[in-house]
């Protein structure tokens, strides 16, 4: 029962049935219950190569893996997308048992145990008494977040088992002390087998930056579809926690200049944060509310511009003049039904409808910013077609001047064919992470989280 709402499932599957064929709700759900089976780190390749990081994450997985009964997984390169590898996980685990202790944890730590991560101290809300260091628990995740922190019995809610760990920190440790930290449980046995490649990679501090970022493969493409060169201005409209940007720093090579835009203050460190452990010195942070970030053409900030002047001013800081970014990223704030894996979701259906509008402001902004010649990336991580297609057709109605363009990295599935959007331009377009059908096998392009790219040029002035 990942979903509070049978609505925003219903819808889902209604339709995946009717542009993908044929599935059943329970497929659906247990699709989304499932982590994807691979791991995708992206090289900073601006500090490292790809095979001194494969060595790197290989190391540590043989020491990871010594003390579990099982081979580590293969590292492998993708045929087609240069900066990353793949690892593929031995999913076919899901034997533990819920046979010890029942301690629990928030979603978000659950989520984080089923893709391979160790559960850390804030995550952890009770423990029974009488369980101590060293003893081997069985971890739940606290499914509608109901749990009194610190709770002493065995919690009776509504509770998803993840795996089974060792407790490294006591019950006094954990919820006495203010802010508790640390590693809390050592998760020997998950419920499927992810390699843990996060704290490898914050870890390794053997040449000063780190060499590698976690990131699903659709986010990946998203940097790639862009296709930023090294003297390009590029505006990233929703930032943070700042993935993206640091790939389009990276393939920008670490010149050139990014303007990353959020209008959240506290998650604009995260931005920060992440340039400077991967290097990164191209990239220009502001707590900005990006669908205002245009000065428009009948404003009065407008009037005061000199426009008699052919060239336009270097954008330096937010708000732009129209036609600045030679390259815009609008990774847009959405439902985000396509995370994998979901244990349970609690958005109701109108909060679903309601990002749209959101998504046309932001949209606008970016298509008055992009230069003529110019191009753009819209992306998502739903598979609601209102905030994806819909969008695109919309758009296109609006604005005489854009026109969808292919991507040179193909792997998604085309999007949907609704409104006016030809067969042409669905087939520019990207979906990630359908639902398998019966007895369809999953590579590390299909098995994704849920996502959407579609790429748009500003046609040349002439
Ligand atoms: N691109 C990011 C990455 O790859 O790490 C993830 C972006 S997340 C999908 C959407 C972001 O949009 C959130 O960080 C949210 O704070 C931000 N956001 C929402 N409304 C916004 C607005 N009006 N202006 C700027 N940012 C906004």
């Amino acid at each position: 029962m990942p979903f509070a709402d049978n609505e925003v499932l219903d819808m889902i599957l209604k339709a995946m049935n009717k542009h993908e064929g044929p599935i059943s709700k329970e497929m659906l759900l247990k699709h989304l219950k499932t982590p994807p089976c691979y791991t995708i780190v992206r090289v900073n390749t601006v500090t490292t190569s790809k095979d001194i990081l494969r060595d790197a994450i290989e190391e540590a997985l043989s020491m990871q893996y010594s003390l579990k009964s099982i081979s580590p997984p293969t590292i492998q390169y993708h045929d087609t997308i240069q900066d990353i590898l793949v690892i593929k996980s031995n999913h076919s685990l899901e034997k533990a048992k819920p046979i010890y202790p029942h301690v629990m944890v928030g979603l978000g730590c659950a989520i984080a145990i089923l893709r391979g991560a160790n559960a850390y101290s804030p995550g952890i809300t009770a423990i029974p008494t009488g369980v101590a260091i060293g003893d081997q628990v069985s971890v739940f995740a606290d499914l509608l977040g109901q749990c009194k922190r610190g709770w002493n019995k065995e919690y009776e809610g509504l509770k998803y088992f993840v795996g089974n760990g060792l407790l490294l920190q006591s019950r006094q440790d954990l919820f006495t002390v203010g802010s508790p930290r640390g590693l809390a449980i050592n998760m020997i046995e998950p419920l499927f087998d992810c390699p843990g490649i996060g704290d490898i990679l914050l870890d390794d501090k053997t040449v000063g930056f780190q060499k590698g970022f976690l990131q699903n493969l659709p986010s990946v493409l998203c940097g790639h579809a862009l296709n930023p060169l090294p003297h390009h201005f590029v505006l990233d409209l929703c930032a943070a926690p700042g993935g993206k940007t640091t790939h389009i720093g990276s393939l920008m090579e670490n010149k050139g200049t990014i303007f990353a835009l959020d209008k959240s203050a506290s998650k604009i460190n995260q931005i920060q944060d992440n340039s400077a452990r991967l290097g990164l010195s191209n990239i220009t942070a502001f707590v900005f509310d990006s669908t205002a970030a245009c000065i428009m053409e009948n404003s009065q900030q407008f009037q005061e511009y000199d426009t008699t002047e052919l060239v336009s001013p270097l954008p330096t800081s937010p708000p732009f003049l129209p036609n600045s970014f030679d390259r815009i990223l609008l990774d847009a704030p959405c439902s985000a039904l396509g995370q994998r894996p979901q244990l349970y979701n609690p958005i109701r259906l109108k909060e679903v409808q309601s990002f749209a509008r959101l998504q046309k402001k932001l949209f606008l902004t970016a298509a008055h910013l992009l230069k003529p010649g110019g191009r753009m990336v819209y992306s998502t991580c739903t598979y609601n077609i209102a905030e994806n297609e819909e969008i695109i057709d919309w758009a296109l109605g609006l604005f005489p001047f854009l026109r969808i363009t292919s991507s040179s990295v193909r792997l998604g599935k085309p999007g949907y064919r609704i409104g006016q959007l030809t067969e042409e331009d669905c087939n520019a377009m990207q979906r990630f992470g359908s639902c398998p059908h019966e007895n369809s096998s999953m590579d590390e392009n299909s098995d994704t989280i849920g996502f959407f790219i579609c790429c748009l040029e500003k046609v040349p002035l002439s």
